[in-house]
């Protein structure tokens, strides 16, 4: 279709959507709508979390990974080489989803190769800081890597060891520590170190301490997520809710202002859980076989709670293999249309009606 008619028809579209009244749009004018909006103007992908393993060198108390990878191992160079096309029009890529991405021997190629593609993609991974000793630090100050966060749930040290079963608290603090010195005294490109906390009962009452110990270190970005329990135990350790504690909101809104204050980057996690209404996808999840699965929730099986001890089963849902087709053909394909168009317009499956993206 011509661009220019192109562009007034999805003008129009619009345009309609906004003029009618939504008290008068009856509901099958509304889907067909956006549905043409859809097909007109399809959603554009904004980016990947990859996950580049199926391994982790650690074996935390609230990880069930061991469980969803049967057959863990390493995304092979072929295989990232195959999205090549895409991530000209990528704008994020993640390289670690549920695994250690340190552990891939060929790491620091992939960060090199993608950023030699596209040097506009904002390249990030997570890490449970492990393997950052010096020699990995230097490297991944010379990978072009923008974005690094490090996983930090305590910062008492018998209680950190017990959570991440197999880490040292102690070994992790220096890391991040040499990390933070040597960035400062290079031109990196790693222009963002940060810390994610996952947030439970059993470091709620430790949390301002965590963040104002770690500011201190001299990190640039504090990430608090929610626990997504897949234990019984953990299940009574979530701190949100449908109508969440007032001791823990007043937590997180002390933290809130601190950051604020620092002028730090943050994220930090909703305490009261809503039930998802609608969901726009726009990230696709791709594990270390180049499975395509359309979001984090769903690119594993594997058991977990909802809110009141409610156990539940996420499906894993592929839309395709980038080892047998282009990313752009599977994220285009009539399957993927017609999962996302049923979920902007909020006709969600009944795995999506127990999703706790907004807490976690
Ligand atoms: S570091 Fe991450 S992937 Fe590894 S066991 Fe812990 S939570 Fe799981
Ligand atoms: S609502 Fe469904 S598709 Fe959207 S993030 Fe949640 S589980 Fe995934």
């Amino acid at each position: 279709m011509h661009g220019g008619l192109k562009l007034y028809i999805i003008k129009s579209i619009k345009k309609l959507i906004k003029k009618v009244d939504q008290n008068f749009l009856n509901s099958s004018l509304k889907n067909l709508l956006l549905k043409s909006k859809y097909y007109f103007s399809p959603p554009k992908l904004y980016g990947i979390k990859l996950d580049i393993t199926g391994h982790c060198n650690i074996d935390c108390q609230f990880c069930s990974l061991k469980e969803w990878y049967h057959n863990p191992g390493f995304i092979s160079f072929d295989t990232i080489k195959r999205l090549r096309p895409d991530l000209e029009n990528l704008t994020s890529l993640a390289l670690s989803l549920n695994c250690e991405p340190l552990l891939h021997p060929e790491l620091f190629q992939i960060i090199q190769y993608v950023k030699g593609i596209n040097p506009n993609l904002e390249v990030f991974l997570t890490t449970n800081g492990i393997l950052l000793n010096k020699n990995m630090v230097d490297l991944l100050l010379k990978s072009g890597l923008d974005k690094i966060f490090i996983s930090i749930d305590s910062i008492k040290e018998e209680k950190f060891n017990r959570i991440r079963k197999g880490a040292d608290f102690n070994t992790i603090i220096n890391n991040l520590k040499t990390l933070i010195k040597e960035r400062n005294n290079s031109k990196s490109n790693l222009r963002e170190i940060g810390v994610i906390t996952v947030s439970s009962k059993e470091n709620v009452n430790e949390l301002i301490q965590i963040y104002s110990t770690l500011q201190k270190i001299g990190i640039d970005c504090y990430i608090i997520n929610g626990l997504e329990p897949y234990s019984e135990y953990y299940s009574t350790q979530i701190l949100y809710g449908k109508e969440p504690d007032e001791k823990y909101v007043n937590i997180f809104n002390q933290i809130r202002e601190f950051i604020t204050r620092d002028k730090l980057n943050f994220r930090i996690a909703d305490l009261k859980f809503k039930p998802v209404k609608n969901c726009y996808l726009s990230w696709v999840i791709i594990d270390w076989q180049g499975n395509v699965s359309p979001c984090t929730y769903l690119s594993y099986k594997r058991k977990f709670y909802f809110l009141n001890k409610e156990n539940f089963f996420h499906p894993q849902i592929y839309l395709g293999n980038i080892n047998k087709n282009t990313l752009k053909k599977i994220w285009n394909s009539k399957d993927a249309f017609n999962l996302k168009y049923k979920l902007a317009k909020g006709d969600l499956p009944e795995f999506c009606k127990h999703c706790l993206k907004n807490v976690i």
